[in-house]
C-alpha cells in the first residue's frame, strides 16, 4: 500500500490508534482502483475503509493512544479495546438474541428468521469480508469453523429448516460477505436447494460487497467461471438468483473490472439489486445518490434500499438526521428515471421491522415523523403509515415515540408499533 505513505503523519497516527479498536482491512483493488489518494483523507472511498480519529470519542482515543505510545503489551491494548467495543453496541437491534429460530428443539445458530418469507443464513466461512467498511460491526459477530465438512453440516441444517418451513420463499445468504467463500463451498450450500423438495424456495439471494471490494471474484479469480456456472444452474432450475449488492457510492462500480463483473453476473442469469446506508462524509449528497442509481440502472442493476446507518460502532461519526436523510432521498429520487425509483428510503432496519421515513413535519416545535413498515414480523402491519414524535435531529427509530395526541387514523397501531415491543408471531422465530 505505497500510497498511504503520502498520507499526512497525523492521519497515519490516527489510523494506528483507531484500528486497535475498529477493524481495519483493505486490499489492492480498493487502494489502487477505488481510493482517490489526492483527495484523502476526505475522499469518500478512503473514508469507507480507513478509520479516522473522530470515530472514537476523545477520551477513548486518548486512552488507546497512550497505550500505543508507551508500547504497552498487546494483551493490555486488547483489553482496553474490548471495553471500548462493548460500549459501541456491537450487536444492534437485538440481532444476536432475537430472530434466532429453533431447529430440532434448540436455537439454530447461523440463521435468522424474522420476516415470514425470508430466512437469513450466515455460513461460517462467509463471515468476513474482502475489506472492512468503517461503519460496520457486523463481521464481529461470527467467526466459526470454516472447513468444508462444517460447511456441508451447515447446509444440512439449512435444508432441515427449509423442509420444516414451506412458507419460506427466499433464502438470503449473508455475512460478512458470502462471496469470500470458494465456489465449491457456495455450491455445497446452494445446489441442494435446487431439487424438487425445495421448490418453495423461489429466490436465492446473496448479499455481497464484492462488486466494490473484489470484482475479481466474478472475473479473474481461479474459480470465477465456476461461480458463474453455479449461477446458471440456479436459473436452469427455474429459480431466481439475486445478488444483493452493497453499494454506497457510484465510484465503487466506476471501473472496468467492476463493470465486467456486473456484465458477467447478468449474462449468467443473476438479477442484481443494490442497497446501502446513507453516511455522513461518504454519500450524504443527493447528487451522489442520483448518479449512483442512474448508473446502476444503465448497468442493469435494480436500486432497492437506501438504509439509515444503524445505531452501532462509530455511528456518531456517520449519522445523518432522519429529516436530512429524507431530503437527500427525495431530492435524488426526483432527478432519476422511474426505473431508478425502485429505491426505497430512508429505511431503518430496526428491531420491530424495516421502517421507512415517509415524511417529517418540523413545523410545531417538536418534530413529527410519518413512518411505515416495509417489513414486519406481523405482515398485517406492512404499509400502514403512522406518526411518531421525536427531536428534530433524531437519527434512529429508538429515538422516536408515540405522539401524546394520537392522530385521527388508527391510534391503536401507533401505540403498539412505536411503544411496545412487538409480539412474537412467528411460531419458530423467537
Ligand atoms: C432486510 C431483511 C430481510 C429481507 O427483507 P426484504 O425487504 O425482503 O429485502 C430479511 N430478514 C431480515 C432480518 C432483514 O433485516
Ligand atoms: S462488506 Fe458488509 S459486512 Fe463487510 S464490513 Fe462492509 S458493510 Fe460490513
Amino acid at each position: 500500500m505505497p500510497q498511504s505513505n503520502q498520507l499526512p503523519e497525523e492521519t497515519r497516527h490516527a489510523l494506528r490508534v483507531v484500528s486497535k479498536v475498529l477493524p481495519f482491512r483493505v486490499n489492492s483493488h480498493v487502494t489502487s482502483s477505488l481510493i482517490n489518494w489526492d483527495a484523502a483523507p476526505e475522499d469518500p472511498l478512503f473514508r469507507l475503509v480507513f478509520p479516522a480519529r473522530e470515530m472514537l470519542s476523545p477520551e477513548n482515543f486518548a486512552r488507546i493512544e497512550k497505550l500505543v505510545m508507551k508500547r504497552a503489551p498487546q494483551a493490555e491494548v486488547l483489553a482496553a479495546a474490548q471495553e471500548i467495543r462493548a460500549d459501541l453496541n456491537p450487536h444492534p437491534s437485538g440481532q444476536r438474541e432475537k430472530n434466532v429460530p429453533e431447529l430440532d428443539g434448540s436455537p439454530a445458530q447461523g440463521f435468522q428468521h424474522k420476516y415470514r418469507e425470508t430466512v437469513l443464513y450466515f455460513p461460517a466461512r462467509g463471515q468476513t469480508c474482502h475489506a472492512y467498511c468503517t461503519f460496520c460491526f457486523r463481521w464481529a459477530q461470527f467467526v466459526g469453523d470454516t472447513s468444508l465438512k462444517f460447511a456441508s453440516k451447515e447446509a444440512e441444517a439449512l435444508q432441515r429448516y427449509l423442509r420444516a418451513h414451506p412458507e419460506v420463499t427466499d433464502v438470503l445468504i449473508t455475512g460478512g460477505d458470502p462471496m469470500i467463500m470458494g465456489t465449491h463451498h457456495l455450491a455445497a450450500q446452494i445446489e441442494p436447494l435446487l431439487t424438487e423438495e425445495f421448490a418453495h424456495v423461489s429466490s436465492i439471494r446473496i448479499g455481497t460487497k464484492s462488486l466494490s471490494f473484489w470484482p475479481q471474484r466474478f472475473v479473474s479469480d481461479p474459480d470465477a467461471d465456476g461461480l458463474l456456472r453455479l449461477i446458471e444452474k440456479v436459473a436452469e432450475a427455474g429459480r431466481n438468483l439475486a445478488v444483493m449488492a452493497h453499494i454506497n457510492h457510484w465510484r465503487e462500480i466506476d471501473n472496468p473490472i467492476a463493470r465486467e463483473a456486473i456484465r458477467r453476473l447478468r449474462d449468467a442469469g443473476a438479477v442484481i439489486h443494490s442497497q446501502g446506508p446513507l453516511l455522513k462524509g461518504i454519500n450524504d449528497d443527493p447528487a451522489v445518490w442520483a448518479r449512483n442509481w442512474s448508473e446502476q440502472v444503465q448497468l442493469g442493476i435494480h436500486p432497492y434500499y437506501m438504509f439509515v446507518e444503524r445505531d452501532t460502532g462509530p455511528r456518531r461519526y456517520f449519522e445523518v438526521p432522519l429529516h436530512r436523510g429524507l431530503d437527500i432521498y427525495r431530492t435524488a429520487i426526483q432527478q432519476v428515471s422511474g426505473l431508478a425509483r425502485s429505491a426505497r428510503g430512508p429505511v431503518m432496519s430496526a428491531d420491530p421491522g424495516k421502517v421507512e421515513v415517509m415524511d417529517v413535519d418540523l413545523s410545531q416545535g417538536r418534530a413529527r415523523y410519518l413512518l411505515q413498515f416495509l417489513q414486519s414480523r406481523d405482515p398485517s402491519r406492512v404499509r400502514r403509515p403512522f406518526w411518531a414524535e421525536g427531536e428534530e435531529d433524531a437519527c434512529w427509530f429508538t429515538q422516536l415515540s408515540a405522539p401524546h395526541q394520537a392522530p385521527a387514523a388508527s391510534p391503536e397501531i401507533v401505540r403498539k408499533e412505536v411503544v411496545s415491543p412487538e409480539p412474537q408471531r412467528m411460531p419458530a422465530a423467537r
